[in-house]
């Protein structure tokens, strides 16, 4: 199974802004899509991207490529904006009732709003160039309004996205009859790292933490300070595993 993950916008094409907080819609398709193609990859599902950077894609050549790929499923990500700051409702786009299209747009309608509790927008037919010219059955989500002040606050959040991106995550998977399993951590930059199943180890253990929520550093030096509080963990570790806790006393 192949996963078409198309982030909206890019480069010269901001999408749609809130100026109050300088945040594009750019910025948090692409930060979500990252996400949601490291929790597919972590479930073994393969996927491409229509972009990875901040890069003008046009939707002519974003259609060509999820084509050319055969993928067996597109999911376009984009936030919504209106003229007024009032919407806030969260919905998923089709091109026409019935079919696999359907199917996974409901799923992942559903986990959405259970994720983030935004007004249920539901199920829509819309006749966006994304749905309606790629050749796989395709959704695009408008996840809540940019527009939206405290929806805009929430959608910078790293938390949010994350739940964001394992909502539509868990509808693909539910959607390929597939179990979803999420990663111990939630590090961005171990996807692929040929230690990743050591750090996610370490950290499950509680010998190491992360630099960041989502961030590892896994290529960055250890000071030797760090290194006796790792050794400290450790060695404590193995005197409770040894049952030699709370004999220091004796
Ligand atoms: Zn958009």
């Amino acid at each position: 199974m192949l996963i078409g993950i198309d982030p909206g916008h890019g480069g010269k094409d901001p999408g749609t802004v809130n100026k109050t907080l300088g945040l594009q819609e750019k910025t948090v398709t692409l930060q979500i899509a990252k996400k949601l193609d490291s929790l597919l990859k972590y479930n073994n599902v393969d996927t491409v991207m229509t972009r990875t950077a901040d890069k003008f894609v046009s939707l002519k050549d974003r259609v060509k490529l999820l084509n050319d790929a055969r993928v067996n499923y597109v999911l376009s990500i984009h936030i919504n904006s209106f003229t007024t700051g009032k919407p806030r409702y969260i919905s998923t786009h089709i091109v026409a009732r019935g079919g696999k299209a359907e199917q996974l747009a409901k799923k992942i309608q559903q986990k959405l709003v259970a994720a983030v509790n935004w007004p249920d927008g539901g199920v829509r037919v819309s006749n966006f160039y994304m749905v309606r010219e790629t050749r796989a059955p395709a959704v695009l989500v408008e996840l809540g309004f940019i527009s939206h002040l405290e929806t805009a606050k929430q959608l910078q959040q790293t938390a949010i996205q994350r739940r964001l991106a394992v909502a539509l995550a868990q509808g693909i998977a539910a959607q390929l009859g597939i179990p979803f399993t999420q990663p111990e951590t939630t590090f961005t930059d171990i996807q692929g790292h040929w230690a990743e199943k050591e750090i996610n180890w370490a950290v499950k253990q509680g010998l190491f933490k992360g630099v960041a929520e989502d961030r590892f550093a896994p290529d960055e030096p250890v000071t030797r300070a760090q290194l006796a509080v790792v050794l400290k963990r450790f060695y404590d570790k193995l005197q409770i595993k040894a049952g030699f806790a709370g004999h220091e006393g004796n």
